[in-house]
């Protein structure tokens, strides 16, 4: 079965082009001992070492390939205040936490950008907030309950209709959004390369170019195989998310890894990038599969769209992306696409994240389902706490059971009909409410 892994692409050149370089790192090179090994270099793994170090726990990082090589250096940069299921699915699902819960991820861009902020990082970022329009009745009936919820609890969120919602997309497609202003955007790449910044010199270590390929008990420490070399630890934290092995026995079972796709386009001109998105919110809208769009800050449009879900990497199919685009800014005419790209998100059943204590000392944290800017910057940060205290007392999220998937050979073919079944709707939607003007 192809692995996430074997991807042959490095995160795309638009984000490496305007992220500062890495902090300098090299391979694992010889066998040592630490207090707290983490496995994968990308938000979850990095927030991680940066809270263990800020505490002086010494930590060291090892990573398969490059600091933020997975998921983290290619998102598509929105840092959003929501999970992927909305409050009322929070409430329900965890109870008396729940309300907690919602709030806590709520303040998730409050946390990335005061990380940002403290450290100095070198990040592109934009605060305006996020567009989320409606794109259906249904889709509009929600966002309008949402607001009046966030509202309630003293959140910047309001709806815009009619003139003011075109204004700030920029196109008449859409009768209604939502502005919530909490959220924004940033360059996913920058931000993780200035968490490993931030935890070298807060006194973690980073080896990069090193896969771990076994975790084994030994009496009250684990043994961490890495190549020839062995590191010995106290404790580890498996931060590999979509990208991970059996490093454990079920934990690969317990997400269905899907891939999400990028593109942006040759930088827009002047007046083309006036005309869109005027105070720089990033939009999506209500349809089920991803559809976000944004200008970057050398006026590229920025699009994620539909591409293939699983299996080997393919060049980029720009038809989706380029009808998608053609639709809701008709004026811009025919635009040049640049580049395309690809990631791994991971996917949970109840499209959750999960944070697991699999043994004694061996930690987990996974499974953000597209939303993991913000909420893998938490999950790092209570990783650390869980790791300092040894209970889930601080933590967001609940420490909870692992649970691999039975079915999980078949879920590319069920996600598969799922996604077919979710465009239809979505298609259908499109020519019912969706009314381009040119
Ligand atoms: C196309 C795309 C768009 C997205 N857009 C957004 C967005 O706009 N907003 C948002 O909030 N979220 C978004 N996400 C989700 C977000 O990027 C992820 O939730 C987040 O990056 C997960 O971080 P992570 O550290 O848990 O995992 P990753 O960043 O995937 O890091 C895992 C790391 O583990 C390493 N690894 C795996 N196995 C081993 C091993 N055996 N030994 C050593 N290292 C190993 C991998 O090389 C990898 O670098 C998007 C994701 C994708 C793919």
């Amino acid at each position: 079965m192809y692995h996430p892994l074997s991807d042959p692409s490095a995160p795309p050149r638009v984000y490496r082009d305007t992220a500062p370089p890495p902090p300098p790192t090299t391979p694992l090179h010889r066998s040592t001992n630490v207090d707290v090994a983490i496995v994968g270099a990308g938000f979850t793994g990095l927030s991680t070492a940066l809270h263990l170090a800020e505490a002086g726990i010494s930590a060291m990082v090892l990573e398969a390939k490059q600091i933020a090589w997975g998921a983290s250096g290619r998102a598509f940069g929105q840092v959003v205040p929501y999970l992927k299921r909305g409050h009322a699915a929070i409430l329900q699902q965890y109870g008396r936490d729940g309300q907690r819960i919602v709030d806590a991820v709520g303040r998730g861009p409050s946390l990335a950008f005061e990380l940002i902020d403290k450290h100095r990082m070198n990040v592109w970022t934009q605060r305006s907030g996020l567009l989320f329009a409606a794109h259906s009745p249904s889709g509009r009936r929600d966002l309008e309950e949402r607001t009046a919820y966030w509202q309630q609890r003293g959140a910047p969120v309001e709806m815009l209709y009619g003139y003011r919602c075109a204004d700030l997309i920029g196109s008449s497609l859409y009768i209604a959004a939502s502005l919530d202003r909490r959220g924004g955007n940033l360059n996913p790449l920058a931000y993780a390369r200035g968490l490993a910044h931030a935890a070298i010199a807060a006194g973690a270590t980073i080896h990069t170019d090193t896969q771990v390929t076994a975790i084994r008990r030994n009496g009250a420490l684990w043994w961490i195989e890495a190549g020839p070399y062995d590191l010995v630890a106290n404790t580890v934290v498996i931060a590999t998310n979509a990208y991970g092995h059996d490093l454990f026995p079920g934990l690969r079972k317990s997400v269905i890894p899907v891939r999400g796709h990028g593109f942006v386009t040759e930088p827009l001109s002047d007046n083309q990038r006036r005309s869109i998105l005027p105070e720089r919110q990033s939009l999506t809208d209500t349809r089920h599969l991803f559809s976000g769009v944004r200008i970057l800050p050398d006026g590229r449009l920025h699009a994620s769209a539909h591409g293939p879900l699983f299996g080997r990497e393919h060049a980029a199919d720009w038809r989706h992306v380029d009808a998608r685009v053609g639709r809701l800014y008709p004026h811009l005419g025919p635009v040049r696409w640049s580049e395309g790209w690809s990631g791994w998100v991971a996917m949970t059943i109840d499209q959750f994240p999960r944070l697991h204590e699999l043994a004694p000392g061996l930690f987990a944290a996974l499974g953000c389902n597209g939303r993991g800017i913000a909420a893998a910057t938490m999950l790092g940060r209570d990783l650390a706490a869980l790791v300092r205290d040894g209970t889930d007392a601080e933590t967001v999220f609940p420490v909870v059971p692992l649970r691999p998937l039975r079915w999980h050979r078949v879920a590319p073919l069920l996600v598969h009909g799922l996604a077919q079944m979710y465009r239809l709707h979505d298609l259908i939607d499109e020519v019912r409410f969706l009314r381009p003007t040119a």
